[in-house]
């Protein structure tokens, strides 16, 4: 291992955000009791709007953006981990105000790590992604609140992205009939391959709607946001169960009660970048379990550290299909 690795650095400057491919040394990585060999990261929709500031994500400049990253330990002060363990990172501010996960290099605390199962190795770790990682928050809010593949049929809403192919070859491999909301027709025999039985048009969705439709889902996975997330809440069957994740569409939720209280629907938050340590490693077993990895092989994309600022304009444009995988060496 040599002292100095790749990195993807972010500056800021008069014009904006600068990303430039640099060579750094241990001493310019942040404080932390685990230091990691990065193997591979990947390109989240968080990524795209940290690197193109389209939303000031970034909090300390200069930082090595990307949110998460997968790799094996070389040195840990930490009781839980020690040198040869393979572990993956979501959140907890990493590339946001800690430097992230596009370098050779990662130095971080122990307590944000999770040992990865035997099944997923380094790569697919990345092809899951904290996008994959919250697709399964997403199932595992649905199981809890007892939906079950015999309710109905269930909606995946931002079908072609991450978290929604991610969350359509789970849901499917449970039992669940799955009915993918895209707004790319193209990519049908894509999700059908992921194993939706009906694909939709998002447009069915994505406009302002009645406060009540049709039951038409038992439950809902909606990475999407806005006037969707409304609509799936208006035709979401009585008693199911809505997890929220992103919003691709917009932060904003223009809806009424009526869903909740005439229909008992309840409507799940999901977060990736605070959960607790517990959950977690819940999540990472069961994609250890309950993801194809045919599929995930399938959904995903290589590329290079010199291709994420290309990536991450296209990620915010809709245009990236599935999982990217970032070669952070490469
Ligand atoms: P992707 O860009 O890969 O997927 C988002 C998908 O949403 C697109 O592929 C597209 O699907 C659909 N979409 C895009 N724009 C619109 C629009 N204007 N109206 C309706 N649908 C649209 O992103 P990710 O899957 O990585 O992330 C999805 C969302 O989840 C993001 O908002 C992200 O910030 C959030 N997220 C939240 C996390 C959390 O902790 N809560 C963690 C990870 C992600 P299609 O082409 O099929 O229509």
């Amino acid at each position: 291992m040599s002292d100095t690795f790749r990195a993807l650095q972010v500056s800021k400057t008069d014009d904006g955000l600068k990303a430039e491919i640099k060579d750094l040394g241990m001493g310019d990585l942040m404080e932390g009791d685990v230091t990691v060999e990065v193997a591979a990261s990947t390109v989240n929709y968080k990524d795209g709007l940290a690197i193109t500031g389209a939303s000031p994500i970034i909090r300390k400049f200069p930082l090595i953006p990307g949110i998460d990253f997968s790799g094996t330990v070389t040195a840990s002060d930490n009781a839980s981990f020690k040198a040869g363990d393979k572990v993956v990172l979501n959140g907890w501010g990493v590339g946001e105000g800690h430097h992230g996960g596009y370098a050779g290099m990662a130095r971080v605390k122990g307590d944000w790590l999770v040992k990865l199962p035997d099944t997923i190795s380094l790569e697919r770790a990345m092809a899951i992604g904290t996008a994959g990682y919250t697709a399964m928050l997403c199932v595992l809010g649905l199981e809890k609140q007892g939906v079950k593949p015999g309710d109905g049929d269930v909606l995946v809403t931002g079908a072609a992205g991450g978290v929604g192919s991610v969350a359509i070859a789970l849901l499917s491999k449970l039992g669940y009939r799955v009915i993918a909301s895209t707004g790319r027709a193209s990519e049908e025999a894509y999700l059908k391959d992921l194993g939706a039985a009906e694909i939709i048009d998002r447009k069915e969705l994505s406009e302002a709607g009645r406060p009540l439709g049709k039951e038409r889902w038992a439950g809902a996975v909606d990475p999407v946001g806005s006037h969707t997330l409304v609509n799936v809440l208006a035709q979401t069957q009585y008693g199911g169960t809505v997890t929220a994740c992103g919003l691709a569409q917009g932060p904003d939720l223009p809806a009424t009660v009526l869903p909740f209280i005439l229909r008992g629907v309840k409507l799940v938050g999901i977060d990736s970048v605070m959960a607790p340590k517990a959950i977690r490693e819940e999540a990472w077993a069961r994609l250890g379990k309950d993801l194809d990895l045919k599929k995930l092989d399938a959904m995903t994309t290589k590329a290079g550290l010199g291709d994420v600022p290309q990536l991450a304009q296209d990620i915010l444009a809709g245009k990236v299909r599935g999982r990217v995988v970032v070669d952070v060496n490469a």
